[in-house]
């Protein structure tokens, strides 16, 4: 059996929720998505956040194409992590589809990826949030959220 997660980050990668915000929204999160754990994960810079076996393809936010299956992504990804597999500098990079520039965060991750300081992660929740759990969740943190779900 396979190892299921959903996790949540502030879609500012570089945001870092404090200890007792944090600590709130964990506990928030592990009574209404009822999973068998729930903990904050903390890294000095932005950490990938990916949903494993549910990749199905990284595209351009632009044209579309497919910057997974040329292997641009993974050089692209390489070249920005550090020895820690942290992502200090997510800046704007030229494309090789079409020219434009784009961060590696900005890129189209289908299912939703992401990257993060502060990630909440949720091994086994029975529920998936519903729209009134993000509000009361971007309430508490202030500031938007991104959902992802991950399959290992
Ligand atoms: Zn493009």
């Amino acid at each position: 059996m396979s190892d299921y997660y959903i996790k949540i980050i502030p879609t500012d990668p570089y945001c870092r929720v404090p200890e007792n915000v944090a600590e709130k929204v964990r506990a928030y999160l592990e009574d209404c998505m009822v999973a068998m754990s729930a903990e904050v994960v903390v890294h000095e810079a932005p950490a990938f956040v990916d949903c494993g076996g549910y990749l199905q393809k990284i595209s351009c936010p632009f044209c579309g194409s497919d910057l997974f299956a040329e292997g641009w992504w993974t050089d692209a990804m390489n070249a920005a992590a550090d020895s820690m597999e942290l992502f200090a500098e997510l800046e704007e990079q030229e494309l090789p589809c079409c020219g434009r520039r784009a961060s590696l965060n900005d890129l189209q991750y289908d299912y939703p990826c992401g990257f993060a300081c502060t990630e909440f992660a949720l091994l086994y929740p029975r529920e998936r949030p519903r729209q009134e759990h993000i509000k009361e969740l971007e309430r508490m943190l202030g500031m938007q959220i991104r959902v992802i779900y991950a399959r290992y």
